[in-house]
């Protein structure tokens, strides 16, 4: 079986790991600071703040603009339930807006209409490694004074031009083992605003800044000196294994049949965390893919508006055709990096069988 992911650890991994150890600096620590500081010059930003998951960054990042109870953030349904979660950790309303079907993020025409007087945040989720249109969203935040909040959770080294996710108002990263790099679990904040990222610090240790003196009730969302050693030796392959991950795509995109295959917006750097077709008959079509040997995922096979909680808040009616049809549709077959050409060319066989088999994709997009 080709699996949907292979997270990759070498011996640069080991060797900082077993440095950490053999130092006796476990938690929070130097190595904390390093890969802080490698982190934010990647990204092209003066602060970034490491966490102990891309969900805790998320978390932090609103209460960092001290967004609570009363205030509304404006979001997305097709994404992983922890950006619209982290919404409501603070005691603010998530407003969910529709997305785009040409890169699937948020459609940023639909955004206005969901600007209300308690509106303070916009969370673009830039899904699968591409950017949501950050250009746009910037400026909708800008006209109506709105901190904006980059979901970048997926796109470690994406952008548009030579301006990286993470790099408009505030970005939140995770290093979960099946991102495109990885510190077992963490996360990151990247912002150019000081105060914020003073702010964000202190959060996340307890309000502390003086040992045992908390100037404000905080959080423990630290990062482990342990993970950090792991991002410090990921860190530096992160481009050489997007690029593959883009020459993996560029073969599917030349050879798939019978499929939708993405089409990134014109300038932007894809970096395929996820390479994610559209298909017909979904659940058919990942069935026959694993008999034919290939894994796959659904990201996300339930919208959030959909899930439980957000039902019995009152979510269930809210429409989002775009949405709904996507999470119908959408499978993301393998294109991690350790693929062989041999493992690529099997994937695409694969694919266009049983594609033969069941059809070619209509899309079930209303009005499309
Ligand atoms: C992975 C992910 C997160 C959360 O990251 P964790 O490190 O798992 O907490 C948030 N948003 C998106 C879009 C993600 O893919």
């Amino acid at each position: 079986m080709i699996p949907i992911a292979r997270p990759q650890m070498g011996d640069e991994e080991k060797e900082r790991v077993w440095d950490a150890m053999a130092s006796g600096s476990l938690a929070q620590g130097p190595r904390v600071r390093e890969f802080e500081e490698a982190f934010a010059a990647y990204i092209g930003v003066e602060h970034a703040v490491a966490t102990s998951s891309g969900t805790t960054a998320l978390h932090l990042a609103l209460l960092g603009h001290g967004i609570g109870p009363g205030d509304e953030v404006i979001t997305v349904s097709f994404t992983f339930i922890a950006s619209a979660n982290s919404i409501l950790y603070t005691g603010a309303r998530p407003v969910l807006v529709d997305i785009s079907e040409r890169d699937y993020c948020i459609d940023p025409d639909l955004i206005e209409a969901a600007i209300t007087p308690r509106t303070r945040a916009i969370m673009p989720v830039s899904l699968y490694g591409q950017p949501a249109d950050m250009e746009a969203i910037a400026e909708i935040a800008d006209r109506h004074g709105l901190a904006v909040v980059e979901d970048a959770c997926q796109a470690h080294g994406a952008a548009i031009g030579d301006r990286r996710s993470g790099s408009w108002g505030a970005g939140t990263f995770s290093f979960y083992p099946t991102k495109n790099m990885t510190t077992g679990e963490g996360g990151m904040l990247t912002t150019d605003d000081g105060e914020l990222a003073g702010r964000v610090r202190l959060l996340r240790e307890h309000g502390m800044q003086v040992r045992y003196h908390h100037d404000i009730v905080g959080y423990n969302f630290r990062m482990t000196d342990i993970g950090a050693s792991i991002g410090l030796a990921q860190l530096p392959k992160l481009e050489r294994n997007n690029e593959r991950r883009r020459a993996i795509a560029a073969r599917y995109d030349a050879d798939l049949r019978g499929v939708i295959t993405p089409s990134p917006r014109p300038g932007v750097t894809h970096v395929y965390h996820q390479y994610t077709i559209r298909v017909n008959q979904r659940d058919a079509f990942a069935d026959a893919l694993r008999e034919r040997g290939v894994g796959t995922g659904i990201y996300y096979p339930i919208p959030v508006h959909r899930q439980k909680p957000f039902e019995a808040l009152g979510y269930g009616d809210v429409s989002l055709p775009v949405t709904d049809a996507l999470t119908r549709e959408v499978l993301s077959i393998p294109v991690h990096p350790t693929l062989s050409d041999d493992e690529v060319a099997a994937v695409v066989a694969a694919v266009n069988e049983t594609a033969n088999e069941l059809g070619p994709i209509e899309t079930t997009v209303a009005g499309a």
